[in-house]
């Protein structure tokens, strides 16, 4: 693990198999200097063990840097959860879980993520209190999607203001129209915004197309449509060598987790003179509420920070734009003056 590329001084790393329930898993602890971490709990197929820990330690890196930018009282960690096959978790898997959780004694906090559901979540309730997102019915707030797309609305409306443009004559280009992506869109269209939209999902297709009046695209064109804002809220890496030279619009802001695919695509973005809006800043709506959700806050602390992120973004794009630097290289840096990123000693071997 130590010399896994994605090793960023974590503080815990912890992997468990249960043999009742098969449960395979890693719980990624990145740092707990601004309270305990939190981070969702993804399902997932993986290819071997080498890309479930790579993915851990990313994903819970990325969640210390979300949670310092939206001034939450946490730090950042993920737990992955090794399928055997797409759709085989089972309960008894989340319940183990649960149990390895709350052997963490609250460092850790679970929540819903790719693969995960709020009833999976009362799973791991079973076993722990050191979980959030659970289902409405359980006396938790559920699905933290509509609080990201709110987040992302206010996110692509303080990029649109920096492009000088207005939400009622902006076009925006949309990959991905799940949970986020078509919330988002609907905030947009309410707007005035035009919308052209792309999903491998011919349903979310035609439902786009049907309340939104969005024209639509395949969805290895998206990327290359011209447009004002393009907008990715499905994939990570979607911003490339290849996807940033076929950009034809000035600005990039959507929820996807990790879309630059190498810290230098920021720098590439800002060569081709497109204002990137970092997307943990702008997708941080989801683990405010869950963070609301953990320690009790009311609805309207949880709008409060959500409508900062307009704000914090026109404060990352004015010092990019004084510096003549990357968006993202100014947002990891304001994040981590919010807690002690660890210094690594470089290893003899
Ligand atoms: P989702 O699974 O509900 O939606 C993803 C959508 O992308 C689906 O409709 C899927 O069909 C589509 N898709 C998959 N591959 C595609 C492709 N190649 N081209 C176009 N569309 C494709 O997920 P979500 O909850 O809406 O999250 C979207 C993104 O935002 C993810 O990257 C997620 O990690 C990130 N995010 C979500 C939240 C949240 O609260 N849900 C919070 C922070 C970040």
């Amino acid at each position: 693990m130590f010399d896994n590329p994605a090793f960023d001084g974590h503080e815990t790393v912890v992997h468990t198999y249960d043999q009742n329930s098969g449960l395979c898993a890693i719980v990624a602890v990145h740092n707990t200097q601004r309270g305990p971490s939190l981070g969702g709990v993804r399902a997932w197929t993986y290819a071997n063990a080498t890309g479930a820990l790579t993915d851990a330690l990313r994903l819970s890196r990325a969640m210390t840097y979300k949670a310092a930018m939206a001034d939450l009282p946490l730090g950042g960690g993920k737990a992955v959860l090794m399928l055997p096959g797409r759709g085989a978790k089972t309960p008894g898997m989340f319940e183990a879980l649960g149990e390895m959780v709350d052997g963490l004694g609250g460092r850790y906090i679970a929540a819903e993520d790719i693969g995960s559901t709020p009833d999976d979540m009362k799973r791991i309730a079973a076993r722990t209190r050191h979980v959030t997102g659970l289902p409405l019915a359980a006396g938790g707030r559920g699905d933290p999607s509509p609080a990201t797309a709110d987040g992302v609305f206010a996110g692509v409306a303080a990029t649109a203001r920096a492009i000088g443009r207005d939400l009622c004559n902006l076009h925006v280009t949309i990959q991905g129209l799940g949970n986020v992506g078509f919330g988002l869109a609907a905030r947009l269209r309410a707007a005035g915004a035009r919308l052209t939209v792309a999903d491998i999902d011919r349903t979310a297709v035609r439902r786009a197309v049907a309340e939104l009046g969005a024209t639509v695209v395949d969805v290895r064109d998206i990327a290359a449509v011209e447009a004002d804002i393009f907008s990715p809220n499905a994939l990570g890496s979607v911003l490339n060598r290849q996807t940033i030279a076929q950009l034809k619009v000035a600005a990039v802001a959507g929820a996807a987790n990790n879309q630059l695919a190498t810290p230098e695509d920021g720098e590439f973005l800002r060569a081709r003179g497109i204002l990137y809006a970092p997307d943990y800043v702008l997708n941080a709506g989801g683990v405010i509420k869950m963070c609301a959700d953990y320690f009790g806050w009311d609805d309207a602390a949880v709008r409060s920070r959500i409508d900062g992120i307009g704000d914090r973004l026109e404060a990352i794009f004015a010092e990019a734009s004084r510096r003549s630097e990357p968006t993202s290289a100014v947002a990891d840096r304001m994040a981590e003056a919010r807690f002690q990123p660890p210094r690594l000693l470089a290893r003899t071997g």
